[in-house]
């Protein structure tokens, strides 16, 4: 057994780096040794109220300042954290709360009336963060927390032992919450910042995705922390409040998802170069080629594309600087962590494949999580032979390089042949008129499926085509199994809490077209 806690993080942050400034949010700066201090006196009023080693706490907060507060407060008082997605309605974040056992809900106060709502389904205590506004009774954990003496350490826990569950956003059935040790997470912040993206702690980090999630949380905060960098908080990101927010505060890394890269390349139009700016990492979803070209060009910088899940930490593949990078794939695994593909279609046991072939993504090492939480069922098919089953389709080539194809259940099966989306998406998205384009299978009486490409058209291009053009373009650069025969131009596309394209809506969106 081994003595691990994700609250070394920012213990050691602390030690390290006391005056440095962690976290800029608005006009607060918070310094590492103020940060771990807040954090530790936030654990001692948890105590208070009951919650300690054994416990789980559930946080409801956006990108400010509390979210870490909270979160490291948590893990310092030896409890489980449990980060609930803010687009989640009543109902959704009550199930969150009593599947994960939750014993406290800590929710920042711009939240409160959609929290307190659910922790009342839920029959869960709530205490607030944050603001209170005039006339609200509510019991703030800022209050609970005065009356008591911070802790001086964290609590010590066990490496194999549970430090945060994630919920899956539920596309494949009822939303899972996947268990994370301290090891996963630990090693995970530590390898993506000192062996990925070889970040330092003067680094600059914009904090735009949502903490709440695995990839702004392991990726932006906990590594940020990691390393002794400052972490810039953005509570909604647009891509002009992210361009004045990095010239700003001179932010020298950028961590998103291909919405956000699509978001400051519309706001960059007439905006200055961001000189600072050294490294983005881009993943959560696949980065058209041709977006990441735009973006390398337009900003003068490499875009680094990785991959992983909720279920991994999240990082599982990288491009990595040490091995050079290669658009349209997902680099190669990160340090420690083995990625092959493995035969699709078997369910109880894993056969790897060689080099080039296309099966499903396998994943094993020290950043694969340790079940579902009350799922033995779920565990058991999601982690076969010592592998982690990741249902995503890709390939690995000769030199290391993994290529997502698409994730298994998004295949479109037309007349018999498998369309990947992803395939269209990418030849779509060089369209000059095109900003971003999802595609899915619709249901046809012909075909069974026929593929339906969803158009955001891009403001600052030229003028959109008709749907029949955009087909006829496709038809000339694409197979006759694969080209759209329907075209929907959209305002914007239907997002998830972690800025993702939802498919699933996008199919309730889209129904069949009237014949
Ligand atoms: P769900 O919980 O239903 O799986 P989710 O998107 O919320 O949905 P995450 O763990 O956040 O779950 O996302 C993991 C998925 O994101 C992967 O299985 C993969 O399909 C996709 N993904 C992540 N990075 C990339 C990438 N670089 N290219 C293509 N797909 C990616």
């Amino acid at each position: 057994m081994t003595a691990l806690s994700l609250a070394m993080v920012l213990a050691e942050a602390a030690r390290r780096h006391p005056d440095t400034v962690a976290v800029v949010d608005g006009d607060i700066r918070v310094t590492y040794a103020e940060l771990w201090l807040e954090a530790r006196s936030f654990a001692a009023g948890l105590h208070e109220l009951g919650v300690g080693p054994g416990r789980t706490v559930a946080l409801l907060a956006p990108n400010v300042v509390d979210f870490p507060r909270v979160y490291y407060a948590a893990l310092a008082a030896g409890a489980v954290v449990v980060p609930v997605h803010l687009l989640l309605t009543a109902d959704e974040m009550a199930y969150v709360l009593r599947d994960s056992r939750t014993d406290l809900l800590v929710c920042h106060t711009s939240q409160l009336s959609i929290g307190a709502e659910a922790a009342e389904r839920a029959g869960v205590p709530l205490v607030t963060v944050g603001p209170v506004p005039g006339g609200v009774e509510v019991r703030r954990l800022e209050e609970v927390s005065d009356g008591v003496a911070p802790l001086t350490s964290y609590v010590t826990r066990e490496a194999e032992e549970t430090a945060v569950v994630f919920y899956t956003s539920g596309t494949t059935g009822a939303s899972k919450g996947a268990l994370l040790t301290h090891l996963n997470l630990v090693m995970n912040a530590t390898v993506n910042v000192f062996d990925a993206n070889d970040a330092r702690s003067a680094d600059v980090v914009l904090g735009c995705l949502p903490l709440f999630h695995t990839f702004g949380q392991t990726v932006a905060m906990n590594g940020t922390f990691r390393v002794g960098g400052t972490l810039v908080l953005l509570t909604r990101f647009t891509g002009c409040a992210a361009i004045e927010v990095m010239l700003r505060e001179g932010v020298t890394v950028f961590h998103g998802v291909p919405t956000m890269y699509i978001g400051l390349l519309t706001a960059a139009v007439d905006a200055p170069t961001l000189p600072r700016l050294r490294l983005c990492v881009s993943g959560g979803a696949s980065l058209p080629v041709a977006v990441l070209e735009r973006f390398n060009a337009t900003f003068a910088t490499t875009v680094f594309e990785g991959y992983g899940l909720s279920e991994t930490s999240p990082t599982a593949t990288t491009n990595q600087p040490h091995y050079g990078t290669r658009a349209g794939t997902v680099g190669h695994p990160i340090w420690g962590v083995e990625v092959e593909i493995a035969r699709p279609e078997l369910d109880d046991r894993i056969e790897l494949l060689p080099a080039g072939e296309l099966g499903e993504i396998v994943i094993r090492g020290h950043n694969v999580f340790a079940g579902y939480l009350g799922r033995p069922e779920a565990t058991a098919q999601a982690l076969v032979d010592g592998w982690f089953r990741s249902g995503d389709l890709g390939t690995k080539d000769e030199s290391g390089f993994v290529t997502i194809v698409d994730r298994k259940k998004d295949i479109v099966i037309r007349g018999g042949f498998n369309v990947y989306p992803r395939e269209v998406e990418e030849e779509l998205a060089r369209h000059p008129a095109v900003a971003q384009v999802a595609v899915i299978g619709v249901p046809d009486e012909v075909h069974g499926e026929e593929i339906c490409a969803v158009v955001v058209r891009d403001p600052t291009g030229p003028p959109a085509p008709t749907e029949s053009e955009l087909i006829e373009w496709a038809r000339e650069r694409l197979g006759r199994h694969k080209y759209p025969r329907q075209i929907r131009y959209l305002d914007a596309l239907p997002m998830g809490p972690s800025h993702k394209v939802l498919k699933r809506e996008l199919r309730r969106l889209i129904g069949p077209r009237a014949p």
